[in-house]
């Protein structure tokens, strides 16, 4: 489905659909950003209570974090509002 890390083929390899018509937009940034912070600020909480630990040690876990679960995460994201958007038909500037 992938060319490149982020990129969409031209087509499906397997079933020649295009995906000309797959425009996910800022809506995988969104679910990551929303679902990374979440995740990140619990843990930070969470290691202040338990550990009061130096700044340092949050910069750490908290940067390596937030990038490796960004990067982990954006990719199936976007696959995955790309397939919602087929299985539901949508379009741009379309109501129903
Ligand atoms: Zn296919």
């Amino acid at each position: 489905m992938f060319d490149g890390f982020l990129t969409f083929r031209p087509s499906c390899e397997a079933c020649g659909l295009s995906y000309d018509a797959f425009n996910a937009g800022d809506g995988p940034a969104f679910f990551v950003m929303s679902i990374v912070g979440f995740v990140v600020v619990g843990i930070a909480l969470w290691l202040e209570v338990t550990y009061e630990p130096p700044m340092w040690v949050h910069g750490i876990v908290g940067g390596g974090l937030t990038i490796g679960l960004s990067l982990l995460l954006v990719r199936p994201l976007k696959g995955v509002l790309a397939a919602l958007q087929f299985v539901n038909k949508a379009e741009q500037g379309r109501f129903r």
